[in-house]
């Protein structure tokens, strides 16, 4: 869950849709605030996150669009696709907004539901999606 301001939001930057919501790219909360594997790539959670990309669309996770910008060499020996996909899960992307803006509070329900993703998705995958970037569990 990231706590949200508003600087940094570009003209054509659609606003934050409401906590549990469909993301729709606005970019707001890694504007902000590191998720944890930002952080632990990166090495701070003070944003905007360095892999913070514009897309067509919005704005986007380098880790998922581009992740052989950010760890060449990881990505040459596990594959691009390969570290695409854990960042995916990684991020919880899919899941929804789970970012908060100014004044806003979490709806108990989609905490409830965002907690329900989180542990469907396997410890063990989990587990294979941070070896593979090289964070966490080692
Ligand atoms: S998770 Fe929320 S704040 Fe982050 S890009 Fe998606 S809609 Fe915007
Ligand atoms: S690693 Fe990706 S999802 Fe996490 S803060 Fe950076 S751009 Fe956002």
């Amino acid at each position: 869950m990231i706590a949200l301001d508003d600087t940094g939001t570009a003209p054509a930057t659609p606003e934050k849709p409401a906590y549990g919501s469909p993301c729709n790219n606005c970019g707001q909360c890694c504007r902000s605030e590191l998720c944890p594997l930002g952080n632990e790539l990166f090495g701070t959670w003070a944003g905007p996150c360095p892999a913070h990309e514009r897309t067509a669309d919005g704005f986007g996770c380098g880790l998922v669009l581009n992740p052989q910008r950010y760890r060449p060499a990881r990505a040459m020996a596990r594959g691009r696709t390969a570290l695409s996909q854990a960042a995916v899960l990684l991020i919880g992307s899919g899941a929804g907004c789970d970012a908060l803006g100014e004044g806003e509070r979490p709806d108990p329900a989609e905490t409830a539901r965002f907690k329900t993703v989180m542990a469907a998705m396997g410890p063990r995958e989990i587990r294979r999606a941070k070896i593979a970037w090289g964070v966490g569990g080692r």
